[in-house]
């Protein structure tokens, strides 16, 4: 079977969900189309930065108020930062971090979105791009022309792989600053430590940290680093050390090991250029996570947002694609992940030693400290 539309859109994540609502409702005949069946489960530790919230309730027409009914589980301004298991400071941070539960949250923008009137495919992958003739191809044999193709199918993108295949961007440097995770979601109850505030700890691994977020009733315990630094075997025996330092015992930790789960998160391999003709990539597809933080979400929407804008204004013809995506990364996403990645080594290096950590968190949270 053929389709046609305006826009195509390959994932139905926060980055997509976010494009297809925002064109949509402009009037465009949008498909947005995921390999999964929602309501999906996506790894992550539904952290939510406040400038995340800000920009729903713009793109969304939400209020914190609305949000905190449907999506926001949990909410805190507490940080503790760790060396192992010592602290390093606990502070107050003036404006409160959210958390969400990513079932629930992509579900709600991608009801979004079909309420916007994008049609919704589901269960069906796209195989193959055609990045000439704007195709995708689908594992049910269905063929999709567009006008625009939007690749928002995160961190293994297969999008961003024609790209690749095309020599439009590097493989090399793709594969050089990617990021492994591992994570796993536990009963609150079963926490051996303080349970609401927002824990993070280095001195696990070289060149990322180790989490525990809180949500609802449970609580998001993961580990990060850069691929290249590790194998998928020690960032394993990284992720037990550092449950066994939180208190939990054998039996405990072997009841969790086939709950743990792993998925590759961009740290640093932001694409500069993410546009070849009418096809544009967006949120992890694009690398748009920061190198230091792992944060992806507010990327997603707000690359989502320049991108749905610039496909507007070519397609009334007021614009340039290119150009106006291009200019508008650089203006409103590119300068913090270029900023953050030009001082990661040092920040990994000084937070991964215990006495070079320890000053720096005395300068750095001196005026918030929390008791
Ligand atoms: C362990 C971990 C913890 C994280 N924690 C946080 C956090 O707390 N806060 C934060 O801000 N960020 C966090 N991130 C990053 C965040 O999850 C991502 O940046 C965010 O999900 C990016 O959204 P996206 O829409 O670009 O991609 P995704 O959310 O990955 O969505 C991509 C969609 O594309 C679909 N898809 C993929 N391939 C195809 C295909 N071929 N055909 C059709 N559909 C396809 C997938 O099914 C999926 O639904 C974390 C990441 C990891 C790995």
């Amino acid at each position: 079977m053929n389709y046609e539309s305006d826009v195509a859109i390959v994932g139905a994540g926060p980055a997509g969900s976010t494009a297809a609502y925002v064109l949509a409702k402009l009037g465009l005949n949008v498909i947005i189309i995921d390999k999964s069946s929602f309501p999906r489960e996506k790894l992550c530790g539904g952290l939510l930065s406040s400038k995340s919230v800000r920009l729903l309730e713009k793109i969304f027409d939400e209020t914190e108020e609305s949000l905190n009914k449907k999506i926001i589980n949990f909410s805190s301004n507490i940080f503790q930062v760790m060396f192992k298991e010592k602290t390093l400071a606990k502070y107050y941070s003036k404006t409160p971090t959210y958390f969400v539960e990513r079932t629930v949250y992509d579900n709600f923008l991608l009801d979004k979105a079909i309420s916007s009137g994008a049609t919704f495919i589901q269960n069906e992958t796209v195989k193959k791009v055609d990045l000439d003739s704007n195709a995708l191809f689908t594992s049910k044999g269905n063929k999709i022309i567009s006008k625009y193709i939007v690749g928002a199918d995160g961190a293994n993108s297969i999008v961003r792989k024609e790209f690749e295949n095309n020599g439009i961007i590097c493989k090399d440097i793709w594969r050089n600053s990617l990021g492994i995770t591992l994570e796993i979601s536990i009963d609150k109850k079963k926490l051996p430590i303080e349970k609401n505030i927002i824990c993070l700890y280095f001195g696990y691994i070289k060149n990322g940290y180790a989490w525990i977020f809180p949500n609802m009733d449970k609580s998001i315990i993961g580990i990060g680093g850069l691929l290249k630094d590790i194998n998928n075997d020690n960032i394993n025996d990284m992720f037990i050390d550092f449950l066994i330092s939180l208190g939990f015992d054998k039996k405990t930790i072997d009841s969790f090991i086939k709950k743990i789960r792993g998925h590759p998160i961009p740290f640093g391999n932001y694409i500069e250029k993410p546009i070849y003709k009418k096809t544009i990539l967006i949120g992890d597809a694009a690398g748009f996570v920061n190198p230091i933080t792992g944060e992806g979400i507010y990327y997603a929407h707000k690359s989502a947002e320049i991108a749905a804008n610039a496909i507007l204004k070519d397609y009334i013809n007021q614009g340039k694609l290119e150009e106006d995506y291009i200019n508008n990364l650089n203006l409103f996403l590119l300068p913090e992940l270029f900023n953050s990645k030009k001082s990661r080594n040092l920040y990994f290096k000084i937070f991964n030693n215990y006495y070079l950590a320890k000053i720096a968190s005395f300068y750095m949270f001196k005026n918030t400290k929390y008791y």
